[in-house]
């Protein structure tokens, strides 16, 4: 990241909110259930699945927590009356991980029923390291109750390449760099560390048959999946590529010509901003993009 773009990213907890929405409003499909359909309409008629995910994150109370169910309650109805093809990311902290780790497997509960009468599938997505471990025990007991469930692995972190072999046999992962900033006792920082580490993991995962989601935009680690499916002479129903919505739509359109299954990660909700600062720090063009946002230029 250049050094201005640098300079933006520090400075982002005071750039006022309406900017930083003009400039991420790429990244989100809207606030209202209503504009993720119909993000979702237009990427299944591309050829793309998707994962929608209500935006939230570590609730300030168990109230929070349950406002966030019932609008998952409402997105299973939804893809289901819409007939579209997409299943659903959630974040643990949002159904209160942070708070109480009880009441959080008690809404994991809730979602996997209401998910399994809708034929819907879940993904439990992985946040930062104080809740790697409680995140993994959820991710199994749902995985062991219901069946209709998948975790992600960051393969930032020292300890993945080891966790793979605690994961039951043949399961759904989706294999992702990292996004949160963790300390160096138990993550690497160096890029092309985390891309080896990266291609590690996958190779490791496919030769035990598991089901990877392979999500990066990285062109190197791409490559380097395309040359692990052809080593392994996968056909494409048995891995899919992920990536962001409004991240590299040219990948995206190669991904899809070349016959691999894609989906395509769909954020919607009002709470919007904690997600969209994530993505903008890891933007190299940040500076640029949000330069022109002051300007009001396109
Ligand atoms: C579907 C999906 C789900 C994810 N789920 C999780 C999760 O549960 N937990 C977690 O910690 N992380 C998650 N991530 C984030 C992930 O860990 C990485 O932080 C993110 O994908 C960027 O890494 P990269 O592999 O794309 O490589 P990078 O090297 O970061 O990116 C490669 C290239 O992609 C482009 N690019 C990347 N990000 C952006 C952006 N925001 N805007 C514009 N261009 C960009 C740039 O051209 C960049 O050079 C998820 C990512 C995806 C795609």
């Amino acid at each position: 990241m250049g050094l201005f773009s640098r300079l933006v990213v520090t400075c982002l907890p005071i750039i006022p909110k309406p900017v930083v929405g003009f400039v991420a409003k790429r990244y989100v499909a809207g606030t209202t259930l209503e504009s993720a359909v119909s993000s979702v309409r237009q990427l299944n008629e591309e050829g793309a699945m998707a994962t929608i995910d209500v935006l939230g994150e570590s609730v300030p109370n168990l109230d929070k927590a349950r406002q966030y169910i019932d609008e998952y309650l409402r997105l299973f109805q939804t893809i289901k009356a819409e007939g579209l093809n997409a299943n659903v990311s959630t974040k643990p902290t949002m159904l209160g991980l942070n708070l109480d780790e009880q009441f959080c497997i008690e809404q994991y509960d809730r979602l996997y029923q209401e998910a399994k009468q809708h034929d819907n599938w879940i993904r439990i997505d992985m946040e930062d390291h104080p809740y790697t471990d409680a995140t993994l025990h959820i991710y199994r007991l749902m995985h062991e109750r219901y069946g209709n469930a998948g975790v992600v692995l960051q393969a930032y972190l020292y300890r993945t390449l080891p966790d793979i072999d605690d994961l039951p046999e043949k399961v759904n992962v989706r294999l992702c760099k990292g996004i949160y900033i963790e300390p160096p006792t138990i993550s690497w920082r160096d890029r092309q560390i985390i891309r080896e580490n990266y291609v590690a993991c996958l190779d490791k995962l496919l030769r035990r048959n598991h089901y990877v989601a392979i999500a990066t935009h990285d062109d190197n680690l791409i490559q380097a999946a395309f040359a692990l499916i052809d080593r392994y002479q996968l056909s494409p129903a048995q891995y899919e590529f992920q990536m962001l919505l409004g991240v590299k739509p040219e990948l995206r359109k190669l991904l899809l010509n070349l016959g691999h299954r894609l989906r395509i990660y769909v954020p919607f909700g009002p709470d919007w901003y904690p997600y969209s600062t994530r993505r903008l720090r890891e933007n190299p063009d940040i500076a640029n993009y949000i330069v022109r946002a002051f300007f009001g230029l396109r």
